[in-house]
């Protein structure tokens, strides 16, 4: 520490020179009030002083930062693809920066989420953590944006991509049934303990109600199964619950009849049918399968790491008959190539809320946190929120490998 840095200079003429620490400092904390300004964050007065938030990137970039690889010119500002916002860009362009920032938000979320998880004594403790990491380095050569993500199910971030992997696997068998509906199948909601077993059995009842109709009347039956389970915080339960479109109203209630005779505690009136009329009634399967805030707009961390301990290693989605599955793996999505960014080698890292090239100061996809937000991820991260249920891993019988 003290020593000086050779940094690029922020100055107009294009050389480097050796800046002390406070000046590197200077220089960084300048170029992020402009890009602050840019963003309308912040409206600076002259006498403005860095905020917390500035000091930390301040800090970040001075010692992360790695001035001998540092181009010898000045660092370009304000020409980033986020701020390209031309009238006359393309629609392509405006289509790629609006799909940075929807994974920008879902990123900065997501680390709410995680702020919570990893407060838990949980199996899944280094499975949260590793979410931290997802997709927090792009690596961009040329066109092409790279980064690796941590596949995980409560990472929003590769839910987005899961779930357009998703539905462009199953929408065109989908699309191709003679007459689609929506049927679902409920148990009475369960214990924290008997969470795990109890979809593992209403799977084995819906898979043995299946076979044995096909075995017996040499008819195929075409569908996706898909498990979805929701959190009850007022009486502490947990509600396993099936969502399948199938091909053929008379088969959807054939299962019906079957199910209620093999969960006769379950409601008729809950094991819903109705016709899927078009392609949004399709897509109602692709919802995410928990839904992370309770009705009252709560978030129970301790109770969704259940239902996360609960589903681990299954799948969420089934297809039978002759519908092909599709992997909800995202292992291999890595590389997408984005026609419309400028040419350039560059690596982004995640601070705070975008990725930002820590050399200049530029951010990748202008992503600023909006009031609707900010507030979601105050009312994940309240504090006060009692916690209905103990961490105790549930029974498992066969432990996934
Ligand atoms: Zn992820």
């Amino acid at each position: 520490m003290g020593k000086n840095t050779t940094y690029p200079n922020i100055s107009k003429e294009n050389s480097t020179k050796t800046l002390s620490n406070s000046q590197v400092a200077e220089s960084q904390f300048i170029i992020l009030k402009n890009y602050k300004i840019q963003n309308e964050i912040i409206k600076y007065g002259d006498n403005t002083q860095p905020t917390n938030q500035l000091q930390n990137f301040i800090f970040h970039s001075k010692f992360n930062a790695t001035p001998q690889e540092a181009p010898n010119q000045a660092p370009y500002l304000f020409n980033t693809l986020a701020q390209l916002a031309t009238p006359c860009e393309s629609d392509e362009l405006q289509k790629t920066k609006e799909q940075l920032k929807k994974r920008a938000r879902t990123k900065y979320v997501t680390g709410a989420l995680i702020h919570e998880l990893t407060k838990l004594d949980t199996p899944l403790i280094k499975s949260y953590r590793n979410s931290y990491y997802c997709a927090s380095v792009i690596e961009q050569h040329g066109q092409t944006l790279t980064s690796t993500y941590c596949n995980n199910r409560w990472c929003l971030t590769c839910n987005r991509i899961r779930t357009a992997k998703l539905i462009n696997g199953y929408m065109p068998s989908l699309k191709a049934m003679h007459r689609p509906v929506f049927l679902t199948l409920t148990i009475p909601n369960v214990k924290a303990d008997e969470l795990r077993q109890a979809i593992e059995t209403m799977s084995a009842t819906f898979r043995t109600i299946v076979h044995r109709f096909v075995s017996r009347s040499k008819t195929k039956i075409d569908g996706v199964r898909k498990t979805e389970c929701t959190y009850n915080p007022v009486t502490d339960t947990y509600h396993p619950h099936f969502h399948c479109i199938i091909d053929g109203w008379i088969y959807a209630n054939i299962i019906r009849e079957e199910w209620l005779k093999a969960y006769p505690q379950a409601t008729k009136v809950a094991q819903d049918i109705r016709p899927c009329k078009d392609d949004k009634s399709l897509l109602e399967l692709f919802k995410y399968f928990t839904k992370l805030m309770t009705n009252k707009d709560e978030f129970y961390p301790a109770n969704m790491d259940m239902i996360f301990q609960a589903m681990r290693g299954k799948r969420v989605y089934q297809p039978f008959g002759n519908i092909h599955p599709v992997k909800e793996d995202i292992d291999e999505v890595q590389a997408e190539e984005y026609k419309d960014i400028a040419n350039d080698d560059k690596i982004w890292q995640w601070f705070e809320n975008d990725w930002i090239d820590k050399e200049t100061g530029e951010c990748l996809s202008g992503y600023v946190p909006d009031e609707t937000t900010e507030q979601l991820c105050s009312r994940i991260e309240k504090q006060d929120r009692p916690s209905a249920t103990t961490n105790q891993p549930p029974q498992d019988k066969h432990p996934p490998t």
